[in-house]
């Protein structure tokens, strides 16, 4: 292997840049060239590489998004389109690339490499939902949930200062680990996420069972996936059954995608870059870099993005047990 490409896919995710300069560093430290792939698979369509160097990555380490731009790309979900990215791969010289996205962007890694299988692709998980197996913490999870736990302790205050009832809805169409552990790390009283079912009496059930407690305020955090539909949602079937309180909805949004990468994200990214170059040059392909209890684990893109539910399940059960 004599060159290599690098590109984040999907939704941005802080950390991705930490992992970007692991993989150009890596890259020159065992002497590969090594060129930056603009927006993803679509920058491998439109044939956008640019030359990357030890001072290309220069002072991104703290930064949030990601200087390579990403996006989603339709064109590389047709034969025509990845017949297109094959052949600008091979004219640039490329014979790896390392990935950093979640499971769209391994789905669409796994599907090249069976009609191209001399491109080697190797993945890191970037991605705030952290919804990928092989991976205790997905690059952007640790900064999303610490950006969502500070935003919470701040409508905490205001909470607690007028008896209110707070419904939060946090990022996770498919999973609730932002929400479970944003909501276990701000004290909440209840979260609600898509891998369970609570129906509206239930939910009830337990601001009742907190306002009787006499709790200052109630704070309900809502992934946005949950099946009820949002926070905007629920909180009109629930208001009007606490007409003591005053009932108040915020979607935190974006603001969970940006902002400086926390230093375990840092860390983690910049590990499981470097591990990703060394996982080519040892002849690895199809797999995605992780980190599972501390250690370096491979994990084939197809199990990668089965998504793991198990960690949920005892999540929720702490915060039923410590609200
Ligand atoms: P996130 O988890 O943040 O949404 P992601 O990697 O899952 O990130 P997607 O938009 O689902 O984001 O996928 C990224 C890109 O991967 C798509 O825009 C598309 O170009 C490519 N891709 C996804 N699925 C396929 C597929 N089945 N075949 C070919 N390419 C695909």
């Amino acid at each position: 292997m004599k060159k290599i490409g690098v590109f984040t896919s999907g939704g941005d995710a802080p950390g991705m840049n930490a992992c970007i300069r692991a993989v150009v560093r890596t890259a020159i430290h065992h002497g590969l060239e090594v060129v930056g792939i603009m927006k993803g698979y679509q920058g491998i369509v439109d044939k956008d590489f640019i030359p990357m160097t030890a001072h290309s990555v220069s002072n991104i380490i703290q930064q949030g998004g990601t200087i390579l731009k990403s996006a989603r790309c339709t064109e590389f979900r047709t034969k025509k389109g990845r017949k297109k990215a094959y052949k600008n791969l091979k004219a640039a010289g490329i014979d790896g690339v390392v990935a950093i996205g979640g499971d769209g962007t391994f789905t669409g890694a796994a599907v090249f490499m069976k009609e191209y299988p001399d491109i080697k692709f190797v993945g890191c998980p970037g991605t705030i939902d952290n919804d990928l197996h092989g991976i205790d913490f997905t690059i952007g999870y640790d900064t999303a949930i610490n950006t969502a736990m500070t935003a919470i302790d701040k409508i905490k205050d205001t909470a607690n200062a007028d008896a209110r009832l707070f419904f939060i809805e946090v990022m996770g169409r498919d999973v609730g680990f932002i929400a479970l552990r944003s909501g276990i790390a701000t004290g909440a009283e209840t979260v609600l996420i898509p891998e369970t079912s609570t129906s509206i009496e239930e939910l009830v059930e337990t601001i009742e069972y907190h306002y009787e407690r006499k709790k200052a305020s109630i704070i309900v955090i809502v992934a946005e996936g949950e099946e009820m539909g949002g926070a905007v949602k629920v909180a009109k079937k629930v208001s009007k059954r606490f007409t003591a309180l005053s009932t108040r909805v915020t979607i935190l949004g974006h603001i969970q995608r940006g902002g400086s990468p926390t230093a375990m994200e840092r860390v983690n990214a910049s590990w499981m870059g470097l591990e990703a170059v060394k996982a080519l040059l040892a002849g690895k392909k199809g797999i995605m870099v992780g980190i599972v209890k501390n250690e370096i684990m491979h994990t084939p893109f197809e199990k990668a993005i089965k998504h793991n539910q198990e960690i949920s399940s005892k999540l929720l059960e702490m915060v039923k047990i410590l609200a």
